[in-house]
């Protein structure tokens, strides 16, 4: 296979060192998992229980029901439903593989027993500036996905032919999720040379790409058109906002998962190459934000100098504390403080 070995030897030679002796391993993400949160642990789980390993995925709260098709799903231990369990085996645990997060804050209540865990560590993760908080720091900012890396991993280990069909549609489903389809942040080759092997090993790319992105329910696609009609554009910024209260939460039956992905639909506007989605939390006072962007526009930058978070150049999020109108006027004031910086990042001809 012309795909090069990227990851660091040394890392990868010192986490076989350690599977040759561990049996309990625990493999968690982020809270609100996305596709590619549970993509690459259920990708790496598959992987190291073909090993003979006893492995769980732990993860902070519960994932659409998009993703509940994946094999292994419903094996998952959600740490705010069965706590007592989840410490057992976080506090149990011989290794545990922290994917897709860069700091323990991600994983919201959890990052208690994890720290305080005596298990070795191992972070395999695609964000920047990742925290010292595993023995092992595979910290790949370059790739597309975690998904991708833990296919590299797997690869670099030696293991590709025990690779499952059903890893490597894990694996695919977070690839494919973390660049919307393959629609951004998806220009490297590579991609395609572990697309041609995860196919090779049975994967169903366009079932895949169905049963992932056209399950609509038929209120979150009515709940999409009533987000459109007030929708703000800011043609002077090249940007558009989505605002999501929680009256209007009610109104359309709106559960976990409903609004993913409705982000990055003003960016079909011509000229449109920055935009902002605000959800009003059920639980807490606060608005979450997430920024998208088209081309060079660090939506970092605002996330998290204007927003408390962070996250990638072209998707990236944080909070406002405090009211729906509290966040718009955050949001427009970043506009037009950020009005430079959006001026130099315009695609040319937009
Ligand atoms: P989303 O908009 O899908 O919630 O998040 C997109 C990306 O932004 C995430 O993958 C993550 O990297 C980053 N992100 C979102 N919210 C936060 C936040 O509150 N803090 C930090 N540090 N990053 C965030
Ligand atoms: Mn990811």
């Amino acid at each position: 296979m012309p795909l090069k070995k990227i990851i660091d030897p040394s890392k990868v030679n010192h986490f076989a060192r350690w599977l040759t002796r561990a049996e309990r391993i625990v493999i968690t993400a982020h809270t609100q998992p996305d596709g590619d949160a549970v993509g690459s642990t259920l990708g790496l789980r598959h992987f190291l229980e073909s090993l003979g390993k006893d492995v769980h995925v732990v993860l902070p709260n519960p994932f659409p029901d998009f993703l509940r098709w994946m094999p292994g799903s419903r094996d998952i231990v959600f740490y705010d439903r069965n706590k007592t369990f989840a410490d057992r085996l976080i506090v149990g645990a011989d290794i545990i593989c922290c994917l897709d997060f860069n700091t323990p804050r991600r994983v919201g209540p959890m990052a208690e027993v994890l720290v305080a865990s005596k298990a070795r560590k191992i972070l395999i993760d695609h964000h920047i500036d990742p925290e010292p908080f595993c023995d092992i720091s595979i910290s790949m900012p370059e790739m597309t996905s975690t998904s991708e890396l833990v296919f590299r991993l797997i690869c670099h280990l030696g293991y590709f032919s025990e690779l499952s069909r059903e890893a490597a549609e894990c694996i695919y489903t977070g690839m494919m999720t973390d660049t919307g389809g393959f629609t951004y942040n998806s220009n490297h080759a590579d991609l395609y040379y572990i697309i041609v092997e995860l196919l090779q090993k049975g994967i169903d790319k366009d079932v895949i790409y169905r049963r992932v992105f056209n399950t609509f329910n038929e209120s979150r696609l009515r709940l999409m058109g009533h987000l459109l009609t007030t929708m703000r554009v800011y043609p002077e910024h090249h940007a558009a906002l989505l605002t999501l209260t929680k009256t209007e939460q009610q109104g359309f039956d709106y559960v976990r998962g409903d609004s993913e992905g409705f982000v990055n639909i003003p960016l079909g506007i011509k000229g449109v190459f920055l935009t902002g989605f605000l959800r009003e939390d059920t639980e807490r006072t606060l608005i979450k934000v997430s920024l998208r962007s088209v081309g060079t526009f660090p939506c970092n930058v605002p996330a998290a100098e204007d927003f408390g978070g962070g996250g990638h150049l072209n998707a990236a999020g944080g909070e406002v504390h405090g009211t729906m109108d509290d966040a718009i006027a955050r949001f427009e004031e970043m506009l037009v403080r950020r009005a430079a910086l959006i001026e130099e990042h315009a695609p040319h001809g937009h």
